[in-house]
């Protein structure tokens, strides 16, 4: 058993591996790099893409699945493995990355009807074979809906585990990660490996108290977001502040007789909230308890999905207090940028950030030069001066801290471990923990 990390060893995104036994070509995940970060040519791939067996895919962010167009016209054509959960996500995600890249239409849906045909939804915890005896396992992972680990359990008795990018206890709408049998071979993202998250109870009340201050003078708070994962536990979070009586007496500011709209200016956003809020299956148990009180976890009254552009152009006008939630997640693209063209250079408005910032995206810049005095930015090539205040809130973040690396790590007990899908600095401080 051989494994090639061809994307994602020590980056946080590009996710790409090749495992290599018993004659069989196994991918795992075919993801996009961001930033600053690189992915090798798959044209210098050890292997041709028409001559890999099987695809599996261990969710549905871009960095994991974003060069899977690439992979099928270079000439795959073998099986792509996922949940049922990823397999609804799949095709949302990509049509918005091929649109995003201008990809020509028909091309475009040739290759979606490709991956639809090519790939299989599985059941979380339940064992299945490949070719050759290989046997394979998909477990939950509690990152995004769908998401999941690999083990793979080869008939010579060895063993290996892809954690994908494991999810933090307590993420909103999923269950915690199961926990896999021990293996030979732990392959463990670390993207968070040298810090600790905050608690969820102390999430909602930061959030709380930070929409409260950055709505006082009536400013846009400006909410980068990833369109998958993250912009439905913001939903469900805000549902909470605006929903349970002890949210609403303790932040009453927000919850007055005309309540600030909320815009999610996504139409990916909003049409993955909608798989979302369709797969109740796959909710925790606290998700599924609300939603059988009579409260939609993912809706509240004065929630406005904005789909269409005309009406994303409207909404820069209008006059603040409100708060827009829109992506992309890095302010790499989309119409975040356009909120923050308009509004970056205005006091009374927030930037809040409540995810990962890779190195080189205008939000790892925004994060950095805020702290600045005559800070700028630079936005579609020209250079913004940052005079909205910026907060960053990591309880948010959809990937296990370092706490819950090494706790799920120790109840796995693997022999060896390789450590991917992080800085090296971050992997550095996590191997010593881990050692
Ligand atoms: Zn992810």
């Amino acid at each position: 058993m051989e494994i090639i990390h061809l994307g994602g060893e020590h980056t946080v995104t590009g996710s790409c591996h090749l495992l290599q036994t018993n004659g069989l070509n196994i991918l795992v995940d075919c993801g996009m790099s961001q930033g600053h970060d690189r992915v090798a040519s798959m044209d210098a791939w050890p292997v041709k893409p028409s001559d890999i067996h099987y695809l599996f895919l261990t969710h549905a962010h871009l960095d994991h699945i974003g060069r899977v167009p690439e992979l099928i016209e270079k000439g795959f054509n073998g099986e792509i493995i996922v949940t049922h959960g990823t397999k609804a996500l799949l095709d949302p995600m990509l049509r918005d990355a091929m649109t995003f890249s201008d990809m020509d239409e028909t091309r475009a849906r040739g290759i979606l009807s490709a991956i639809d045909d090519f790939s299989w939804g599985f059941e979380y915890n339940q064992s299945f074979f490949l070719k050759k005896g290989i046997g394979f396992k998909l477990g939950r992972a509690g990152h995004i809906l769908g998401s999941c680990w690999v083990r793979f359990d080869i008939p010579n008795g060895s063993s290996v585990v892809f954690s994908g990018d494991l999810g933090a206890k307590d993420t909103p709408i999923l269950p915690d990660p199961d926990i896999p049998d021990s293996c030979d071979l732990l392959v463990l993202e670390s993207t968070y490996g040298d810090r600790l998250h905050e608690d969820r109870k102390q999430r909602i009340h930061r959030l709380g108290k930070l929409l409260t201050r950055a709505l006082s003078d009536k400013g846009k708070i400006f909410i980068p977001a990833f369109a998958l994962g993250r912009t439905q536990e913001l939903i469900y979070e805000m549902d909470r502040l605006f929903s349970v009586p002890e949210n609403r007496q303790m932040f009453p500011e927000l919850n007055g007789k005309s309540p600030v709209p909320v815009f999610v200016d996504s139409p990916l956003g909003l049409e993955i909230t909608k798989i979302y809020a369709g797969l109740s299956d796959y909710w925790d148990e606290e998700t599924r308890n609300i939603h059988h009180k009579g409260d939609h976890p993912l809706d509240f009254d004065h929630l406005y999905g904005v789909k269409g552009y005309r009406d994303h152009l409207r909404l820069l006008e209008i006059p603040g207090p409100a708060i827009i939630i829109a992506g992309s997640g890095m302010c790499t693209g989309g119409r975040i940028v356009d909120h923050l063209k308009a509004g970056i250079d205005d006091p009374r408005n927030d930037i809040l950030f409540v995810g990962y910032q890779s190195a080189g995206t205008p939000g790892r810049a925004m994060i950095r030069n805020s702290r600045k005095a005559d800070g700028w930015v630079e936005l579609d090539g020209q250079r913004f001066p940052i005079r909205a205040e910026v907060h960053t809130l990591t309880g948010y973040s959809a990937h296990a801290d370092q706490k819950e690396l090494l706790e799920w790590t120790k109840a796995i007990q693997p022999e060896r471990i390789k450590l991917v899908h992080g800085e090296p600095e971050v992997q550095e401080i996590l191997r010593n923990m881990l050692r």
